[in-house]
């Protein structure tokens, strides 16, 4: 596994190893092997399984089509992860992705591993009967690895609710008699699925951004202006400002964070772009949410492409270039749409000075590396975007229970947790300078590591 994320481990590791407050019990050559083990576990997965689901599709041909379960450590808990379907998917991407949920559960404190799964297919080429064919060849082949207390999947890009319904369904034919509902997340409400799942990761994105810019700024101004921290500087320059946010992708995080912004009484900031896989719409007054949100909703979720288009929805904007929202004139960029968005040819034109990461994994290595030394504040994927899986956490617990709870409680219950972490993770950030996402995977390692240690893994 090569890629930010196992660097990130090792930089993490290593800065671990030389602080012997960290594990004393550890010392010399055991404390030196002992982290050799460490970076090994953490770097690689437990197990990558793969097939090739054999799909009739309805012109009468046969087709096989390349399908993964990485399953990276499960120390903390049952596995845990969603299920992409894209065509770009791959083996080392899924891997990575699955070794950022072990570390994402771990600093939230649920009670889950990390793993991740895909399906190399462009859902919209085909059709519902072949998708449901699809989800259901998926649970046969990988049924004897995942349930309810081995690995829970859960919707991923391209799959959704009513994936996840369907594959719940085929995992209770194949296990008839055993407890089903706690197999998948992310499944329709009347099937078991949580209320404010759907949201819950664009809410959760959004109150990162919130709970930084108000709430941790106004309980601790006098201690962040005593600090000689670039971040702590960023995040004072914007304190009680008017904020322009830009918000890249306009799928379920992208629009939900549009929508938190556009009532949010905490923070005085409009959002003045926002794009798709087709467009960006930029108004400098602020674009009118609920009207582009109502728009998507009856246009297979994309934004007006055209004049005519934003005519009909109501909705007054210059249409831009899909890629010109990155480098507009915003003080906020949200990122919601792919992984790589931000890189060494285009990182040198952002112009935000805060980014927050809704997907995982949109700004490369290196372009990360650029933003810190330049005291752009980076809320990390890995903090920011949990909000899906600490829900679905919320959906296990309630299928468990068969007690349900109501939409608010749902987000009090998210809200509290995430808060929780930012208590540990902010004060870190702007004591020290590390940029905030190895702070967040310190945390995580800390935690993975001394569970190893205690169940007697490290040798
Ligand atoms: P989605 O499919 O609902 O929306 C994706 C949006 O991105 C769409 O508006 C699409 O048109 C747009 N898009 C695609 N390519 C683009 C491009 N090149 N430029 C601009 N926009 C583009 O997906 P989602 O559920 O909103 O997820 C968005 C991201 O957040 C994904 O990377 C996903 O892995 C991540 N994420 C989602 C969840 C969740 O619970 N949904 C949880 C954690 C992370």
């Amino acid at each position: 596994m090569v890629s930010n994320t196992s660097t990130i481990i090792e930089q993490s590791l290593d800065a671990l190893l030389d602080d012997q407050s960290f594990l004393p019990e550890l010392s010399g050559e055991t404390r030196r092997k002992a982290f050799t083990s460490l970076t090994s576990i953490l770097s690689t997965p437990n197990h990558i399984h793969k097939s090739f689901l054999r799909i009739a599709l309805e012109d009468g041909k046969v087709t096989r089509i390349p399908a993964f379960r990485v399953q990276h450590n499960n120390i903390i808990g049952p596995y845990k992860g969603g299920i992409r379907f894209h065509e770009s998917v791959e083996e080392e991407e899924v891997s990575n992705l699955a070794a950022l949920m072990t570390l994402k559960n771990a600093l939230h404190e649920v009670p889950f591993g990390g793993g991740k799964g895909g399906v190399v297919i462009d859902p919209r080429k085909f059709k519902v009967k072949e998708l449901n064919q699809i989800c259901r060849k998926y649970v046969q082949y990988f049924s004897q690895i995942i349930g309810p207390e081995k690995d829970i999947p859960a919707p991923d890009v391209g799959s959704g609710e009513r994936e996840m319904d369907w594959m719940m369904g085929e995992y209770k034919s194949i296990h008839p008699g055993m407890k089903y509902r706690g197999s998948f997340t992310g499944k329709s409400v009347v099937n078991g699925g949580s209320l404010g799942r759907r949201q819950a990761t664009g809410k959760g994105v959004y109150f990162s951004l919130r709970y930084m810019l108000h709430d941790f700024t106004k309980d601790k101004y006098k201690w962040l202006n005593e600090r000689d921290n670039i971040f702590a500087k960023t995040v004072l320059n914007h304190k009680d400002k008017s904020l322009k946010i830009a918000i890249q992708g306009f799928g379920n995080v992208g629009s939900v964070v549009a929508a938190e912004a556009n009532k949010c009484n905490f923070l005085n900031n409009k959002v003045v772009a926002v794009s798709d896989r087709n467009v960006t719409l930029h108004n400098s007054d602020g674009l009118d949410i609920p009207e582009l949100i109502k728009y998507t909703k009856s246009n297979n979720g994309e934004l007006p492409i055209d004049e005519e288009s934003l005519e009909e929805a109501n909705v007054k904007a210059t249409i831009c270039d899909r890629d010109d929202l990155l480098t507009m004139d915003t003080d906020i960029l949200v990122m919601a749409a792919l992984g790589g968005q931000i890189h060494q040819e285009n990182m040198k034109q952002i112009k935000a000075k805060i980014i927050v990461e809704g997907a995982n994994a949109p700004i490369t290595g290196e372009a990360d590396s650029y933003l810190s030394e330049k005291g752009i504040v980076v809320i990390p994927d890995i903090l920011a975007n949990a909000g899906g899986v600490i829900v679905s956490y919320f959906e296990w617990l309630q299928g468990r229970e068969t007690q349900f709870y109501s939409e608010e409680q749902v987000y009090e219950k998210l809200y509290d947790k995430m808060q929780h972490t930012f208590e540990t993770v902010y004060p870190q950030y702007f004591g020290d300078a590390f940029p905030l996402r190895q702070n967040c995977y310190i945390h995580s390692v800390m935690k993975l590591s001394t569970i190893l240690f205690k169940q007697g893994k490290l040798y």
